[in-house]
């Protein structure tokens, strides 16, 4: 069993793209620009956007924090990805999702224009996936893509089963591994002998949310194990139950752990797999960045040619 390492796959695509930007501003100027809106203190939405703003600034791309309060008005929020999307500084936006529940997610996320989609949120785009000519994919599991680019793991012909349908991570992800040949059961809270599907899957990626869901018994000898799963663990029995006593002191030290969808028992079993935390999460705001740069040069080719 090895371990495909996220961080390194991130750090190596982060290389490539401080250089790209660089280019972008030794050309004529142009520095890649992202606004990330976000609306309450969910106190995990305000981590990753903190990551997303340190990153940005690391690699030299201009980002903007829009923050709301947990009580804005839609309205509010309209008018922050107007003002974006008419911004020609801006060429990414990206609304932080969960918003509070009384806004409704879909009316707000339409509003950002196809060609300043960081996260491949819009019909357009998802479509676009859905026909086999996207150019940008959602961060997390182009993030996936890109790990299993890096081992040289072809999904062509794997047996590949995906536990979970949203549309962030387990439909985009679905669809972009059937594009690549494998064949894909997408499984969610309704599927039938989840388990059986489970061991009789080359290929798991798993983005339920649950921690240690997926269990050694479900998994097959030799299979590649990929973990989306972020669940933060804070009491001991939880701890004892789900995460890998390698993690114990710095669960004492910090007072949590962070463990993914997958029962660490489960990696001896695996060919290859994903770490929590050191897997997917790192590629999730690296591709962010991506996705950015992506769309600057689109938007500097697109004027050059007007
Ligand atoms: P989500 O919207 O809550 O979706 C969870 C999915 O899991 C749903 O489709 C649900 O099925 C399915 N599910 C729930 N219980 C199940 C069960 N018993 N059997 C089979 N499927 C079940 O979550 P998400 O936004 O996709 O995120 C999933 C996980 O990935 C979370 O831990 C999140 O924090 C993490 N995440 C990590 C990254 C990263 O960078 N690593 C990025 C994004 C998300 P139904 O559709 O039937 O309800």
């Amino acid at each position: 069993m090895s371990v495909l390492d996220g961080k390194l796959v991130a750090e190596k695509i982060q290389g490539e793209l401080r250089l790209e930007i660089e280019r972008l501003k030794g050309e004529d100027g142009t520095v890649p620009g992202l606004t990330v809106i976000m609306a309450g203190d969910d106190p995990a939405s305000s981590s990753y956007v903190s990551s997303k703003s340190k990153l940005a600034e690391k690699l030299g791309i201009r980002s903007e924090l829009v923050k709301f309060a947990q009580d804005v008005a839609a309205a509010e929020v309209i008018g922050a990805i107007a003002a974006a999307n008419s911004d020609p500084l801006v060429h990414a936006i990206l609304v932080q999702m969960p918003l509070p529940g009384h806004l409704d997610s879909w009316k707000i996320l339409d509003r950002i224009l196809p060609e300043k989609d960081a996260d491949c949120f819009h019909p357009y785009n998802q479509g676009l996936i859905l026909q086999n000519r996207a150019v940008l994919f959602p961060c997390t599991p182009c993030g996936v893509m890109k790990i299993l680019g890096h081992y040289g793991i072809d999904p062509c012909g794997l047996n590949a089963a995906v536990v979970g349908r949203s549309f962030l991570v387990g439909k985009p992800m679905a669809a972009m591994l059937a594009n690549r040949n494998a064949t894909v059961t997408l499984c969610h809270s309704r599927t039938v002998d989840l388990e059986r599907i489970l061991r009789e899957a080359d290929l798991v990626v798993a983005a339920v949310g649950k921690p240690a869901f997926i269990t050694a018994d479900m998994v097959k000898p030799g299979a590649i194990l990929v973990d989306v799963g972020i669940n933060r663990i804070e009491n001991e029995k939880d701890f004892a139950r789900s995460c890998a006593p390698s993690q114990f002191e710095s669960f004492k030290k910090k007072g949590y752990a962070i463990t993914g969808d997958i029962h660490f028992q489960a990696y001896a079993k695996a060919g290859h797999y994903t770490p929590v935390p050191g897997g997917v999460g790192p590629l999730t705001v690296t591709m962010l960045m991506s996705n950015t740069v992506e769309l600057c040069k689109r938007f500097s080719r697109e004027t050059n040619s007007k």
